[in-house]
């Protein structure tokens, strides 16, 4: 039965303006015992602040803490459970790589120390640099994109520089039509026309229509791999085959690796460029949007053309080694990004690739595919699958059998908030008409796992016996279903006080 669980205290917590009462201050200091000396006769005006604090919350300290403790547990974060959204990665990250990322050597470098004192900053990047070259097969890497989509683009100006130098940066890029919104985009910022091209019936690359579209104008092929279906591409090797024949190069998107670290590489496949997302295959909290990091790994033939600076080991004439940082860099396709990246991020990428070592890197991708083979097993009574064929890391299903009932994905998707669940990924990949995206990623145990196969089985029964149930939740939040299309048409992101509020509309 539908209850109200949430009938605590923080139930309508404001916000920390409506808390404000006049004259509530957070710290009184004992009565001066000299003599008060006027600010503005010992610091020079100019670094006095001169606008007004008024507007600025009256509270007291209780008052701030208890605000921001309250509102955190509102959240829903991996340490709390579950997180099984599709593509993400929302895998658990270890508390060790945090800890030795906040370590002073890292957390309080400064990105203008000289070389000389930074060596053992300048080596961590540079052994990151090496095991993400061993990891994908690829000659040479680039850690400074902040992001995977970044590193999308980073990688096809890397493309295109290659291209013009060999006379003609030519037209187009291909990109499936499973593939995230990101990639046209980057291909288009990069200055080329996008070409969809349709999946085949396995969800992978129909190989006789890609031999048809390949030609001159083409000037690179956008491949996820596993595909945002789940499905490992068979063809990867034919594909690049294709694009090479006829001059052009393949660039991996590098979201799924966490389906193919230790067990398959890019590179040997025949992949020019990819962008490994860190964030999500290598660990670091990413809810909330960042910081992240998505470094690009790039054959031997591009990697002239990779952003500046670069990091060099190089001889210090006493017979040992030292890494320098290289500004001059001819070829370049210049900086995508301000000094080495999001550094923090780095750190923790490397903790988690020495921390599991080889071994466990592999077993990692391995956990992920049969955790998400155990959830595709075990759903397919009460679900329809998505796309036929194995999954890898992630699993598909539909609302097909649901809509009976009126009950769509978005209805399943809030109904498993109850549960205590983050929901899935929900209508992506656009191929698949009411999508629910599942990733559970290697960090749920077998127990966890069961739990969400329940909540997702007693979802489906709901639907069948009390649809209503379902499409009216979630019941258990402070906030039930939200307008998600106001949100985000018309979001309020500024707070106004309520006499200047009440005269605008
Ligand atoms: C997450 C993701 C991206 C974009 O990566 P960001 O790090 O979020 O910029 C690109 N492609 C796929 C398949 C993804 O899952």
């Amino acid at each position: 039965m539908i209850r109200k669980v949430t009938t605590h205290i923080n139930q309508n917590e404001g916000t920390i303006f409506e808390r404000s009462r006049p004259g509530r201050e957070g710290y009184k200091l004992a009565a001066l015992d000299v003599e008060a000396a006027d600010l503005a006769a010992i610091i020079d005006s100019k670094y006095l602040r001169d606008d007004d604090l008024a507007g600025l919350p009256e509270v007291s300290e209780v008052d701030v803490v208890r605000h921001f403790t309250r509102i955190s547990t509102w959240n829903y974060a991996v340490d709390l459970g579950m997180y099984p959204l599709g593509s993400c990665t929302m895998k658990y990250n270890p508390k060790l790589n945090e800890k030795v990322s906040r370590f002073d050597g890292f957390a309080s470098a400064h990105p203008y120390t000289p070389d000389e004192i930074s060596q053992g900053n300048l080596k961590l990047m540079k052994v990151l640099e090496e095991a993400l070259s061993e990891i994908t097969g690829l000659a040479a890497v680039s850690l400074q994109p902040a992001a995977g989509a970044q590193g999308e683009m980073t990688g096809l100006m890397v493309i295109r520089k290659c291209l013009e130098t060999r006379g003609n940066a030519r037209k187009i890029v291909l990109v499936p039509d499973s593939a995230t919104g990101t990639n046209p985009a980057s291909a288009a910022i990069c200055g080329y026309q996008v070409k969809t091209i349709k999946s085949g019936a396995n969800g992978g690359v129909d190989i006789e229509n890609l031999r048809q579209i390949v030609n001159e104008d083409v000037a690179a092929l956008m491949l996820t791999n596993p595909s945002t279906l789940g499905m490992f591409e068979e063809n990867i090797e034919e594909v690049c085959r294709i694009l090479h024949d006829a001059g052009g190069f393949v660039y991996m998107d590098g979201a799924n690796m966490n389906a193919l670290v230790g067990v398959t590489r890019p590179g040997d496949l025949g992949v020019d460029v990819i962008h490994l997302n860190l964030h999500k295959t290598f660990s670091t909290p990413h809810g909330g949007g960042g910081p992240g990091a998505g470094p690009i790994a790039v054959t031997s033939e591009l990697e002239q053309f990779l952003p500046f600076p670069r990091i060099l080991e190089v001889s210090d004439g006493k017979g040992g080694k030292l890494f320098r940082v290289e500004y001059n860099c001819p070829q370049s396709v210049g900086r995508v990004r301000a000094f080495f990246g999001n550094f923090s991020v780095l750190v923790r990428a490397l903790c988690y690739i020495v921390s599991l070592g080889p071994d466990g890197l592999r077993e990692a991708t391995e956990t992920a595919v049969l955790n998400a083979n155990y959830i595709a097993h075990h759903l397919q009574s009460d679900y329809e699958v998505g796309f036929h064929g194995k999954p890898l890391h992630e699993v598909i299903f539909s609302d097909k059998r649901q809509q009976k009932f009126g009950v769509h994905t978005i209805d399943i998707a809030k109904r498993l908030i109850d549960y205590g669940f983050h929901p899935m990924t929900v209508y992506f990949p656009l191929i698949v008409p009411g999508a629910m995206m599942i990733e559970p990623t290697e960090s749920e145990g077998r127990e966890e796992l069961d739990l969400f196969i329940d909540a997702m089985r007693s979802i489906a029964r709901e639907a069948e016996e009390t649809p209503d149930l379902v499409k009216s939740a979630p019941h258990n939040t402070r906030i039930g279903r939200l307008d998600e299309a106001a949100a985000a048409r018309k979001p309020i992101l500024r707070w106004k006080p309520a006499s200047a509020a009440a005269g605008q509309s």
